[in-house]
């Protein structure tokens, strides 16, 4: 989508500090940390939020989560644990209409979330 943040930054156009990449999805650092470690994991392919998935995005997803381990991995987090958020919609606080996974790490997590 020609003006979404996201598109802009899995095409580079927009500058992102990237911590891993494949064919299917990126990983670079959140701008605004909410975490010592905090990076956003997206599909190149443009899908506005979790409530537009479709059946043929099951492998997507799949190879997200399990491309959120090595990630963790390359932050040091993975021993110590970390926070997966998806935020879909207005309610569920998302901003950025392009799907997206914050891992966030490096303190302890509080729960319930605000
Ligand atoms: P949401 O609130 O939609 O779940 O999360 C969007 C996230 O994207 C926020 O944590 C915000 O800081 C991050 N973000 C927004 N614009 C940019 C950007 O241009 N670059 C990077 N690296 N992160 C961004």
């Amino acid at each position: 989508m020609s003006d979404c943040i996201f598109c802009k930054i899995a095409i580079k156009e927009i500058p992102a500090n990237v911590v891993y990449e494949d064919e299917y999805i990126l990983a670079f650092y959140d701008i605004q940390p909410a975490a010592p470690s905090h990076v956003l994991i997206i599909p190149k392919e443009h899908i506005p939020s979790m409530a537009q998935v479709e059946e043929r995005h099951k492998e997507l997803l799949g190879h997200i989560h399990l491309a959120i381990q090595s990630i963790a991995e390359r932050l040091g987090i993975q021993e110590s644990g970390y926070r997966i958020v998806n935020n879909c919609g207005e309610q569920g606080g998302q901003t950025v209409h392009h799907l997206h996974f914050h891992l966030l790490g490096g303190r302890p997590m509080k729960w319930p979330p605000g």
